[in-house]
């Protein structure tokens, strides 16, 4: 049941597990718990529980924040789908976004992501015929990629004595290809700049050009989507709505508006958390969903991170980027309008993705390296049954944390007339972007907001108002501490940073999470 920590309900004096955080990861390993036959509280610090996959209303209309597709659920069988129905007992639904997924424009080109590996190849070789052997070979790595993550996931959720004799032995495949970066990857099949701008298009869904990003992240998102993409019906705000009564079939419950100040530990043992109020709670097991960076910099006492030397392995991994949100309401129903379904990714014309990030990271006046149009109203069947005449787009660009750190200091809805003016320019140059591709749309807008780095640290606590947690670079993929497993007794980690961004890996992570906590092998019950 999900309910407000500020109309102070009651409470258990434990519970058997408290999860710091209600996104993907942490409501998954509650829900998984929850059928164990666990009490779990979930504390979520925002009003709206959810973390990225939370949605906002405002003027009429609603807006998803970290959802835009999914991949592999148009399956039945795939145990990506499995798992979503396991943790909502089949009360999630999925609508398919039809055969092109993503469409990649440069400049005035523009080539079509298409659902089904074989009509992937044969329509990226309809636009490279002299890199057929390429674009093959590109495939049957990604594949080859994929499938050595399997035993890597699985290493990290194995009892320590079991990972010491063979995580060595699971890990190894798939270092072949984590510790490569996307880049020399592509490199080493083509020299085609066209084609490889193109296969590394989606680089946004991490956040990582491919000079920087392992190629391991590139070929998950690359294999998440082969089969198409979709979109939860009624919107992102269903896999809150449908996890809820799994987690309080067994007495536990979502609280909002219930910010964790300190985990508190004893004799090297979580035992419970403090409320900012003060209150304390206590519970068998603590999860935190927080991601890594705000567990260890916010959550632990300073002498646990001490002790641990938990600050060493902070420096050994980045944080991710951070965006910009546009978020628009317009007059007129999606089919009114014609709004595809399709997902956009808009790049310059020159220069690779890596020189782009650059070239606009230095200089914010430089044109935009990355502009993602989404069209979540047109993606959702019952978006009309909801918002009848009304359509949203979405539309997401970088924004380095550092241009916004003057403004740190001031609160949501008040940091002033510069903040104010910096963010109607960029709302500006976003809708130029979105009627440059459909011109139809002019005059159509009947509001929009802007959301900025200091949005996401406000609302999803993200210090640095990084989107994916921690960056997605080859040596990520070799600390061994983003398991979900801490040196802290009872206390655990959940969320994108122990997989990898997505709402896929995020659901993942839950799984690896309860199965550290409960010793049972989840994917066994998945039917
Ligand atoms: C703009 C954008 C678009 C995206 N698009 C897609 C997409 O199309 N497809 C896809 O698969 N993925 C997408 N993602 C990524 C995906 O949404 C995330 O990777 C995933 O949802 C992260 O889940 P998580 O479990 O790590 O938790 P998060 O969603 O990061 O949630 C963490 C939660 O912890 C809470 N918290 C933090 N500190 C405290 C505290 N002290 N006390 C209590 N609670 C606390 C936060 O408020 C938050 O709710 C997108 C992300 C963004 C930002």
């Amino acid at each position: 049941m999900i309910q407000s920590y500020k109309q102070k309900p009651e409470l258990q004096e434990t519970y058997d597990t408290l999860v710091i955080g209600s996104g993907m990861g942490g409501l998954a390993t509650a829900a998984i718990l929850a059928k164990e036959g666990q009490k779990v509280l979930v504390l979520e610090r925002h009003y709206t529980p959810g973390g990225f996959t939370h949605i906002f209303k405002r003027r009429g209309y609603e807006w998803d924040v970290g959802i835009h597709y999914i991949g592999e659920v148009q399956r039945a069988n795939s145990i990506l789908r499995k798992l979503f129905d396991y943790v909502s007992d089949g009360k999630l639904k999925w609508a398919d976004m039809g055969e092109v997924y993503d469409r990649i424009v440069i400049g005035d080109q523009h080539f079509d992501f298409v659902k089904g590996i074989k009509n992937f190849k044969k329509q990226m070789i309809s636009y490279f015929p002299n890199e057929e052997q390429a674009i093959k070979e590109y495939v049957e790595l990604v594949y080859k990629a994929v499938k050595t993550s399997r035993n890597y996931y699985a290493s990290k959720a194995i009892p320590p004595f079991l990972n010491k004799i063979l995580g060595r032995f699971l890990r190894k495949p798939f270092y072949k290809f984590s510790d490569k970066t996307t880049d020399e990857v592509l490199r080493s099949l083509t020299s085609n700049e066209t084609l490889i701008k193109v296969l590394t298009g989606q680089y946004g869904d991490y956040g990582l050009p491919p000079k920087q990003s392992s190629f391991t992240m590139h070929a998950s998102v690359a294999r998440h989507y082969f089969d198409g993409g979709s979109f939860p019906v009624g919107g992102s705000s269903q896999i809150v709505k449908t996890i809820d009564p799994v987690i309080a079939a067994s007495g536990g419950t979502i609280l909002v508006n219930a910010e964790v100040e300190e985990v508190i530990i004893e004799k090297n043992t979580a035992v419970g958390v403090r409320m900012k109020d003060g209150r304390i709670l206590y519970a068998k097991n603590i999860v935190s969903n927080a991601g890594l960076m705000t567990t260890y910099n916010s959550l632990l006492p300073t002498e646990t991170v001490k002790k641990f030397q938990l600050k060493a392995q902070l420096r050994k991994v980045r944080p991710s980027v951070a965006h910009a949100s546009l978020y628009i309401g317009l007059e007129g129903s999606p089919e009114e309008l014609q709004l595809p379904k399709t997902n956009y990714w808009i790049y310059p014309d020159e220069g690779d993705h890596d020189t782009c990030v650059k070239r606009y990271i230095d200089d914010l006046s430089q044109p935009f390296p990355v502009v993602y149009l989404s069209f979540p109203s047109a993606k959702d069947p019952d978006w009309s049954n909801r918002y009848p005449g009304k359509s949203t787009i979405d539309i997401i660009t970088l924004l380095p944390y550092d241009t916004f750190e003057k403004w740190s200091d001031s609160s949501w809805k008040k940091r002033g007339e510069a903040y104010e003016a910096f963010k109607e320019e960029m709302a500006n140059r976003l809708l130029k972007e979105l009627y440059k591709q459909l011109p139809h749309l002019e005059g159509k807008v009947n509001c929009y907001e802007l959301s900025t780095p200091l949005t996401t640290q406000h609302f999803v606590n993200y210090s640095r108002g990084e989107i994916y947690g921690l960056d997605h670079s080859p040596s990520r993929f070799r600390q061994s501490f983003l398991v979900p497993r801490t040196p802290i007794k009872n206390f655990f980690l959940t969320g994108q940073d122990i997989v990898t961004a997505g709402v896929a890996g995020a659901l993942f992570s839950g799984m690896l999470t309860a199965t550290a906590i409960t010793g049972k092998n989840v994917l066994k019950k998945l039917k």
